[in-house]
């Protein structure tokens, strides 16, 4: 028995969980089976860029907008579930509320699906010093270092606001902040030249363009793709 990070209720950890992963890399669930039900993964009707869920059609409005500026250069963005309320009540306890634990949650979510993608780098999406400094945690590093290697290519510059306190326009409008961290060497990781950015939340998708085209200048032979747990 072990008590729920989510409802604090005992429960018996679910043998169908362990069996998602590789004998090698079993985890024991940290939530139980009534509040893992409360995440819903996405359908199988998908946006074909950013993987937002659609009723119809091939790709949804966000990407035609980013269709104008990229053209075909759209960034492949990969997503496992809906932002449901479950989901905001989540991120909200973990991000603005800086509940560390939580990160096993969202690690929890999330595991079995990158234990087994193949990318010669995983990059997290960089917290600015400022929100770091308050929370004492990188809440996006904290959540994939214990899955896949990280490389943190990118920085953030000082005295960017946080994503999470603007409305969609405001979004949309902000400007690049993102800078490649030129101390970190990457010569020797490059094999396929397939590189994963490591983000929690799709939203409008301007964090990850702007993350994108920061590595996609720097290293224009890299082949970037995204991964966000939920959109
Ligand atoms: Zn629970
Ligand atoms: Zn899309």
């Amino acid at each position: 028995m072990r008590v729920c990070l989510l409802c604090e209720q005992e429960f018996t950890p679910a043998v169908q969980f362990a069996r998602l992963f590789s004998f090698k890399s079993v985890r024991k669930s940290k939530i139980c089976l009534q509040c893992l039900k409360q995440f819903e993964k996405l359908t199988s009707n998908r946006c074909s860029a950013c993987d937002k869920e659609l009723d119809q059609g091939f790709i949804c409005n966000d990407c035609k907008k980013w269709q104008k500026i990229y053209g075909e250069n759209l960034l492949h963005n990969h997503a496992l579930y809906r932002y449901n309320s479950a989901f905001h009540d989540l991120m909200v306890a973990y991000k603005r509320r800086g509940d560390y634990v939580l990160r096993e949650v969202l690690q929890e979510l999330c595991y079995g699906y990158l234990q087994k993608t193949e990318y010669d780098l995983y990059i997290p999406v960089p917290t600015s010093p400022e929100h770091q400094d308050r929370r004492q945690f990188d809440t996006i590093s904290a959540i994939y270092a214990d899955i896949v290697p990280l490389t943190q290519l990118l920085i953030k510059e000082s005295g960017s606001h946080a994503q999470g306190e603007k409305n969609k326009e405001e979004r949309l409008k902000t400007p690049q902040s993102f800078l490649i961290d030129k101390n970190i060497k990457i010569k020797g990781n490059i094999v396929s030249g397939k590189v994963l950015i490591l983000d929690d939340i799709y939203t409008t998708g301007r964090t990850l363009y702007h993350a994108r085209d920061c590595l996609q200048q720097g290293f224009p032979g890299m082949q970037i793709e995204s991964f966000s747990i939920c959109h």
